[in-house]
């Protein structure tokens, strides 16, 4: 079998020209980095006002396994294939970050034939939005030590600094450290650390920002500490909004690129996606939707988190309409969901695979819950045998639930003709019902009970005596109004990773909050959550290498 970046090698890219001009754009439109990469101009947007939006796909999953369900292979396949069957789809997609490349193997580019290329830059450098974003990030932070050096007019207390440096790795030895040691000259001394560049809030306000102004007004209202007396300082209050913008201004145009089969795809911005959203920017969904009749785009992790933020924070701050969902499931992951350890998903288990259905169950009530149409995809893998399949399959069916059997990863979008006929179907359905999880206007609490409640069937929440102190604190200062970006385990419904399948008779603990205002919204976090990832025992860095005449080896 091959490897994902020897399918990428040998598939034949068109130079970008050729993808701008099957998208109808003209020179002002669009600017070339290099060869196969482009940055569309952030004024297309209002160029193409008036063109009517294609129609938005969503993909999500059930709960993940470690490895990953393909989403983004699903992803990039649907779009693929809707293209064969005559329709004009464009992909949006996250951009990776360099820490899980190097660490964990499994890029963010897809997978098989159903890649976006070219895969190895936009695994590595692509087009440095990534280290804008961190440079954006560093410039304030030093900006606020340089504040309080120099005599800390706005009363900062140094202890009370939310503001963190950021770098594009995972870097455990960087979480907690101590800066401005050395005496008078080199500044104050203040404990500190680093997260990782995806874990910014910068990023997340890249992802949300709908124009340099919104996002020159969002960076204007993060707030990055306290003073003495615990009132918040923003950005604004030191008056370097505009020249954190103008360190975002290329980053904030969206990146054009193409797949295996050569159907456009932009990828930008990658939040995380427990502290905050998860999706491609707002501009690059929006302008996909004005450059193609459909967009297929992801949200990561399952539908728990990554379509719950999708729908309730990005499509809310972006004010457009989803119009049908996929969601991803996997035999092995079901099977995993039904009991079976990550050493024997590949033996054949019907009966595992029917306990494990109870996951997928749990994340199809939450989209009827908010009232959009969808269609199962199977990930097809070559270790699932027949009868694993045709079970899933008999499933959905007795209950009336559209599934499609997708075998992207291996046949590109050949393999995903049967979703992209029944995604279709549902993109043309009338009824559709969508509802918000919650309404902006109840409280944090209140908001918070809803999503663990309706969304991860959880009895009930509790809140640490922080958290209870953190609302009130939060809504007296005028943030109870913003959605919240709910930070939990990936794995399960729970708040606890080993609980899978459906969990039930759980509450969720809602340990702190952090006002993430200017992204817009409030972080609950319902554990530990690392925002600085380390690197595995045998990070994948181990074998990646590079010859002579620049080829990639190893990556992926
Ligand atoms: P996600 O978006 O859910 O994190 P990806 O689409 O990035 O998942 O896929 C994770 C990894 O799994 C990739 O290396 C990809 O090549 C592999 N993969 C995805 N789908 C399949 C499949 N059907 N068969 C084999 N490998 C797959």
């Amino acid at each position: 079998m091959k490897t994902d970046i020897e399918i990428a090698q040998e598939a034949t890219l068109k130079h970008i020209s050729e993808i701008t001009a099957g998208l109808n754009l003209t020179e002002e439109d669009w600017e070339p980095y290099g060869h196969t990469k482009a940055k569309l101009s952030d004024n297309l947007l209002t160029k193409l006002k008036e063109k009517p939006n294609g129609k938005i796909v969503l993909v999500t999953s059930i709960n993940p396994t470690p490895a990953g369900e393909g989403k983004s292979t699903v992803t990039v396949g649907l779009g693929q294939a809707l293209n064969k069957i005559g329709k004009k789809a464009v992909i949006a997609l996250r951009e990776p970050s360099l820490g899980p490349v190097m660490g964990m193997k499994g890029g963010a580019a897809g997978g098989g034939y159903s890649q976006v290329l070219p895969m190895g830059d936009i695994n590595l450098h692509f087009t440095g939005d990534l280290h804008a974003i961190t440079s954006a990030n560093n410039a304030l932070a030093a900006l606020i030590d340089n504040h309080i050096h120099r005599g800390n007019d706005l009363n900062i207390d140094p202890r009370r600094i939310e503001w963190k440096r950021v770098m594009d790795m995972n870097d455990r030895a960087l979480r907690q450290i101590v800066v401005g040691l050395g005496g008078p000259l080199r500044g104050v001394p203040r404990e500190d650390g680093f997260t990782i560049t995806v874990a910014s809030e910068i990023m997340a306000i890249l992802c949300l920002a709908t124009s340099l102004d919104d996002l020159k007004e969002r960076i204007s209202q993060i707030v990055i500490g306290y003073t003495y007396e615990e009132e918040p300082i923003t950005v604004k209050d030191l008056k370097v909004e505009g020249a954190l913008t103008l360190l975002l201004k290329d980053a904030m145009k969206p990146n054009l690129v193409q797949t295996t089969e050569n159907t456009p795809a932009i990828i930008h911005g990658g939040p995380f996606a427990n502290i905050a959203h998860g999706c491609n920017s707002i501009m690059a969904t929006k302008t996909a939707a004005k450059l193609g009749d459909f967009v297929v785009t992801e949200a990561g992790f399952g539908a728990d988190l990554g379509a719950e933020k999708f729908l309730d924070i990005k499509s809310r701050a972006g004010k457009f309409e989803t119009d049908a969902v996929v969601i991803v499931a996997t035999v092995r992951a079901l099977k995993m969901h039904g009991g079976v350890d990550k050493d024997k998903l590949t033996v054949e288990n019907v009966d595992a695979l029917k306990s494990g259905m109870e996951n997928l169950k749990k994340h199809i009530e939450t989209i009827e819950q908010f009232g959009l149409p969808f269609v199962v995809a199977i990930n097809k893998f070559p270790t699932d045998t027949e009868a694993e399949t045709n079970f899933i399959e008999s499933w959905c069916e007795s209950r009336n639930i559209e599934v499609a059997l997708t075998e992207v990863w291996a046949k590109g979008g050949e393999g995903g003709v049967a979703l992209a006929e029944k995604v279709l179907e549902k993109t043309e359905q009338a009824d559709r019902n969508f509802q918000y999880m919650y309404e902006l206007e109840e409280s944090l609490e209140t908001k918070i009970r809803k999503v663990a409640q309706r969304v991860y069937g959880a009895d009930d929440i509790e809140l640490s005596s922080k958290a209870k102190k953190q609302i009130a604190f939060y809504q007296q200062q005028g943030w109870g109004e913003l959605p919240v970006c709910m930070a939990k385990t990936q794995y399960s419904l729970s708040d606890d990773p080993s609980l899978l399948g459906r969990p039930s008779g759980f509450t969720i603990t809602i340990r702190e909050l952090r006002a993430s205002v200017g992204a817009g919204f409030i972080v609950v976090l319902t554990g530990d959550m690392m925002t600085m990832p380390g690197l595995p025992k045998k990070p994948a860095a181990l074998n990646m290498d590079v010859t002579q005449d620049g080829k990639i080896v190893g990556l992926f």
